[in-house]
């Protein structure tokens, strides 16, 4: 009874909550065109262009990435082998647990007819998919606080999700190796089902279970004589084998029954097997209930995520489609961090301590803006903020592994809040490679605005920026100026340029200019040479500093190792440094 209205009322929840979750997916506004459409519009959308999908040669891309990246999970793979490990092993033994174990009336038992929860393959299988969970918990456990993944950040949901799978598990192994120690459950057994009464034989049969299947008995003590245990092994195969196979093959029980053996009288008395069971069994239905709000959601989320990418184009799919997958995108996030390590700004973290300049870290803010939950104007600059260093490089599109189309949802929501007119700061990068893509969608939006802006509020600090002519000297005219530059470790690898000009040749913002000195000030070479002679306010004023794409293709190629890239990230730091200094209230600087 108690089983079923628990389970019932856990279902219910789930259901509700399931409903509300993908009524979100339609709900949620991102982006300049989603605020336009409908609810019921996105949502027959959906129903449309699932169903044109599923019927066209789409299907087969579907099946790809279905069994490829939703199932293998090659882009977790790719990315890191450990991580892959963590996933699968979690994974893999919760769905193979849920269909054996949990659902062994309704799946087990149409394929087995004859099935029990303690003969083999059964028993075994059960202990080995949940072994691959624990050492998939233990893998998950030692990333995140032994390994200290760089740039992967815990938050409340990422210890929930570790907290309720190790509950579940270690209570079904200890509620397990509860029973196999328990006497009173062994001799429920016995009583309903061995129809024995002879003494001599119960007495058997209980030596042998006590040998071979682990039960602590309050009468009965080991060594037995061969003939009782003969006895009792033959009562044993003709009362119990059937539904009872050796308890060795519950491997992870088992060991746990030998270890807490020598206080198996006392977890019996203190009827610990049923507190267990129900400690397991609440455990699960917490756990249903709350999964749709939980990290857990992202089982069904990230699938999803991926298979839409996979048949979704920019320009040909739906608008109103468009907006309902990046509403189901931030629900598939799993809060790997894997944008975050690959992310092309993140320098920019070490002037501004603004967590929405991580992508891993934006997502749930995004999630806040987009459900139209009224935020806060420091909230809101917050995300501004973040969005607008974002140079929408692509990097960490690419490395999602589970295919969130990050550059598409940061460039959305920088429009929007661009099209809102919130509060901007510095805007850093309104240049950016992806949104001069986008220039014909954005250009009636005010294309260059928050570019003046940026420029305008460094100008102020930097008198060399305010000069007509571009084209700046690089001989140590400003000596005045010359203070060192300060930089880190890293950055002060400038100082080993040679002047080859390799990464101004590949500089893609270099190339698309005829004139590039006339347009960018100076060029990469030459703000290294810049900062080699500590003319910090010259770099400060060359557009290709603020111009950069941060594409990393001058760094990757530069013979020296210098980190161009690195320095002109540190250089606009720098800047952004002076200027906020200089404007901002105290309270505002973080
Ligand atoms: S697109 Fe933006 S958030 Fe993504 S890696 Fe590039 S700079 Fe970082
Ligand atoms: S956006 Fe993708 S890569 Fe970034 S934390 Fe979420 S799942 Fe991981
Ligand atoms: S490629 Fe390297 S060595 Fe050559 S000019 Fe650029 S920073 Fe200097
Ligand atoms: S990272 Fe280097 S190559 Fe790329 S845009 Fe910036 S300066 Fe040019």
């Amino acid at each position: 009874m108690f089983l079923k209205v628990s389970l019932y009322i856990s279902l219910i929840i789930f259901v509700l909550a399931l409903i509300y979750k993908v009524s979100t997916w339609f709900r949620y506004k991102i982006g300049i065109g989603a605020t336009e459409i409908p609810t019921a519009a996105r949502f027959f959308s959906a129903i449309k262009g699932i169903l044109s999908t599923i019927f066209s040669a789409k299907i087969l891309t579907l099946l790809k990435v279905f069994v490829l990246d939703v199932l293998l999970q090659f882009r977790i793979l790719r990315e890191d082998f450990l991580r892959w490990l963590m996933h699968i092993l979690i994974y893999g033994g919760f769905i193979l647990l849920l269909l054996m174990h949990a659902l062994d009336k309704y799946v087990t038992v149409a394929i087995w007819k004859n099935y029990y929860s303690t003969i083999n393959p059964f028993m075994f299988l059960r202990d080995l998919f949940g072994a691959l969970v624990i050492v998939g918990v233990i893998i998950a456990i030692y990333r995140r606080f032994i390994l200290k993944v760089p740039r992967m950040f815990t938050n409340a949901m990422d210890i929930y999700a570790i907290i309720i799978v190790a509950i579940i598990m270690l209570s079904g192994i200890f509620l397990e190796a509860s029973k196999m120690v328990a006497y009173s459950d062994y001799k429920r057994m016995v009583d309903e089902y061995s129809g024995l009464s002879d003494p001599q034989e119960l007495k058997a049969l209980e030596a042998h279970w006590v040998k071979e299947f682990g039960t602590v008995s309050p009468n009965l003590k080991g060594p037995f004589d061969e003939k009782t245990l003969a006895q009792g092994k033959d009562l044993h195969q003709s009362s119990c084998a059937e539904c009872h196979a050796r308890p060795q093959w519950a491997f992870a029980g088992y060991g746990t029954a030998k270890v807490i053996s020598p206080i198996g009288l006392g977890i019996d008395q203190a009827r610990l097997p049923s507190i267990l069971w129900y400690i397991h069994i609440l455990a699960c239905f917490v756990g249903l209930a709350y999964l749709p709000f939980s990290k857990m959601f992202h089982i069904f989320t990230s699938a999803l995520s991926l298979l839409a990418n996979s048949v979704m184009e920019k320009g040909k799919s739906s608008p109103a489609n468009i907006a309902t997958r990046q509403a189901l995108e931030l629900d598939a996030c799993t809060h790997c961090g894997t944008c975050s390590l690959r992310c092309s700004v993140i320098m920019a973290f070490e002037e501004i301590t603004n967590m929405n300049i991580f992508p891993s870290e934006k997502i749930a803010s995004i999630k806040a803006l987009a459900s139209g939950k009224e935020l806060s104007a420091g909230q809101l600059k917050h995300i501004q903020e973040g969005v607008t260093l974002c140079t929408n490089c692509y990097r960490c599109t690419v490395v999602c592994p589970v295919g969130i189309n990050l550059q598409d949802l940061w460039f959305n929501i920088r429009e929007t809040l661009l099209q809102k007119g919130y509060p901007e700061f510095l805007v850093l990068s309104p240049l950016s490679f992806y949104r001069g893509l986008m220039k014909e969608e954005t250009v009636q939006r005010d294309y260059e605005k928050p570019l003046i802006q940026a420029r305008e509020a460094i100008a102020v600090q930097c008198d060399l920026m305010k000069k007509k002519d571009k084209v700046l000297p690089l001989t140590p005219t400003n000596r005045k100026l010359q203070s060192g530059l300060n930089l880190s470790a890293q950055a002060k690898t400038f100082s080993v340029c040679f002047g080859c000009q390799t990464c101004t040749t590949v500089c893609p913002v270099v190339g698309n200019y005829e004139n590039p000195q006339e347009a960018l000030g100076l060029l990469p070479h030459q703000i290294m040479h810049a900062a080699g002679l500590g003319l910090r306010d010259l770099a400060f004023g060359s557009n290709m500093l603020w111009d950069c794409l941060t594409c990393y293709q001058c760094q990757e190629q530069c013979p020296q190792g210098v980190h161009v890239t690195d320095v002109l990230y540190e250089l606009k730091n720098l800047a952004v440094k002076r200027v906020r200094e200089k404007t901002l209230q105290p309270t505002e600087r973080k």
